[in-house]
């Protein structure tokens, strides 16, 4: 083991997480020193929601909000000119204009690419892409300089990690999906072969109504599908759709901390009673409530917590994240069509027969249970979030070694302020640390590339003071 003369911030995960990571650091790296971002899934940068496929899985977030520095939409806008007078831009503007156009998705993993490597290329630092899968993490008996243990049985010494991981594959909602033929069943909605070899006039279920059902049924639309897709979902609710063109921004009333989730339920109600009285929509108020809702969360003990997700979760999330206008129009088309079924209600079970899965739904108010036979089910329950259920290696070497708790009701990992990691003793970690998808218990408004963005900077910035000094850490084997 030969002792390296710089220091070594080492980041698993290369989506938009890790690779803002890097590039903050990258950026404002005072003095050499090494940036070692490690993914499994190549290319650096797009990472699970930046790799959809298809030119109509679009973003949902306006290009004037997705630059992915919070200091303002340049430096995304920038990009996009440039691209725009190239041979294959990628993207069409219509007469909303470039601020307020919902680029493909897929165009935005490119441009988080970009972005990282522009900022390798002008940094003091160096960047050091590793294809692999990290297993497991060994600080010292003083719980510093982690040392990374890969799939192929490779290390990598670091005197800091941060874990990136991100977006995991949904939770299982009936613990039996295994069970059923894993052909028929896709447990993980963002795998390419989720509806591989579908005839087309067939059957699909989804288990879930929200923006991951919208992109299955986009997909399933765009390959032709002329078989019915019936999307079951506890409340039956659709995501809204965005306005087409830019919205007013509106001051918010709401307090950023408020007693209870009936109470701010409530002040929201007024404040969309007060805004639609000045002309203002409704999403410029959820829009103006949003950077709130980490210090309204906070500041709600676990039990009101707990009611909000149970009680208005759905409604929260259907608001809060929107359908781009184009897709709207595509999902109306199939409900008018009657291609899309939406169903309130709760699967009480499925089981596998020679050729189809029967799933027993059970519609919200009605006694019985109705049997629907699909030829593929696909889980559109959103990103699992309860660590304990994951099946990552990574996650779960962290767990069973006390590395690592779960957050507040079981969502992402349990950390300090900074991001540090919360070990099983209660005590932040020294050298490991996390933050995107996994502070979902302690921000819940964590998963968006405008929250994001905010706190790679923090994080990096944190990470270059701690650690980014001449030091000495163990090599790579
Ligand atoms: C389908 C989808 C669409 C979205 N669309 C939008 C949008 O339009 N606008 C918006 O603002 N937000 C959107 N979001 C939310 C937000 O942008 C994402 O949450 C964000 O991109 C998350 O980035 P991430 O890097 O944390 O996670 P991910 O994109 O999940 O990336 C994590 C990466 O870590 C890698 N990894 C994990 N574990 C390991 C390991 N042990 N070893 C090596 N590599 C590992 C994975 O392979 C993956 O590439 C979307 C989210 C999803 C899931």
């Amino acid at each position: 083991m030969k002792p390296h003369e710089t220091s070594r911030v080492a980041i698993v995960g290369a989506g938009f997480t890790g690779s803002l990571t890097a590039a903050h650091l990258l950026r404002n790296a005072a003095r050499p020193f090494e940036v070692c971002l490690i993914e499994r899934h190549p290319p650096f940068g797009p990472g699970t929601a930046f790799k959809a496929p298809l030119p109509c899985h679009l973003l949902n977030v306006p290009a004037v909000r997705m630059s992915a520095y919070p200091d303002g939409p340049e430096h995304l806008m920038k990009w996009l000119t440039e691209r725009a007078s190239g041979p294959d831009p990628g993207f069409e503007v219509d007469s909303g204009g470039l601020d307020a156009a919902f680029l493909p998705r897929r165009l935005y993993g490119e441009y988080v690419e970009h972005t990282l490597s522009e900022a390798a290329e002008r940094s003091r630092a160096r960047l050091t892409r590793i294809v692999g899968e990290a297993v497991s993490i060994d600080p010292d008996a003083s719980g510093a300089h982690p040392r990374i243990r890969m799939r192929d049985g490779s290390t990598i010494a670091a005197d800091c990690a941060v874990l990136a991981l991100g977006n995991f594959p949904p939770m299982d909602p009936l613990g039996n999906g295994a069970a059923v033929a894993a052909g028929r069943y896709a447990a993980d909605p963002w795998d390419e072969e989720a509806l591989e070899g579908l005839d087309s006039q067939s059957t699909v279920l989804t288990i879930g109504s929200n923006l991951t059902m919208v992109d299955i049924a986009l997909t399933l639309d765009h390959r032709g599908h002329r078989g019915p897709i019936v999307a079951v979902s506890t409340h039956g609710l659709l995501p809204q759709p965005h306005r087409k063109n830019l919205l007013p921004a509106w001051s918010s009333r709401v307090e950023g901390r408020t007693g209870r989730p009936r109470e701010l339920l409530r002040a929201i109600r007024e404040d969309v009673t007060l805004a639609s009285a000045d002309g203002v929509d409704w999403r410029s108020v959820v829009d103006a409530i949003r950077p709130k809702i980490v210090s309204i969360w906070s500041s709600w003990p676990e039990r009101e917590r707990a009611r909000f997700l149970r009680h208005a979760r759905a409604y929260w999330e259907v608001h809060r994240h929107r359908m781009a206008p184009e897709n709207a129009r595509t999902i109306a088309s199939l409900v008018e069509g009657a291609r899309l079924r939406v169903i309130a209600g709760r699967i009480a079970g499925m089981s596998e027969t020679r050729d189809a899965i029967e799933v027993r739904v059970k519609r919200r108010g009605a006694a019985g249970v109705e049997t629907i036979r699909a030829a593929r089910v696909v889980n559109c329950t959103g990103p699992g979030t309860d660590m304990r259920r994951t099946r990552d290696s990574l996650v779960q070497d962290l767990l069973a070694r006390r590395l690592a708790r779960p957050g507040p009701l079981g969502l992402g990992f349990d950390t300090d302020r900074d991001g540090a990691l919360m070990g099983a003793d209660g005590r932040p970690s020294v050298s490991l640390f996390t933050l995107g998808p996994l502070l979902k218990g302690r921000d819940w408004e964590t998963t968006a590339i405008p929250e994001i963005r905010m706190q790679t900077e923090a994080l990096a910035l944190c990470l270059a003071r701690r650690f980014v000094t001449p030091g000495a850490h163990g090599g790579s084997s």
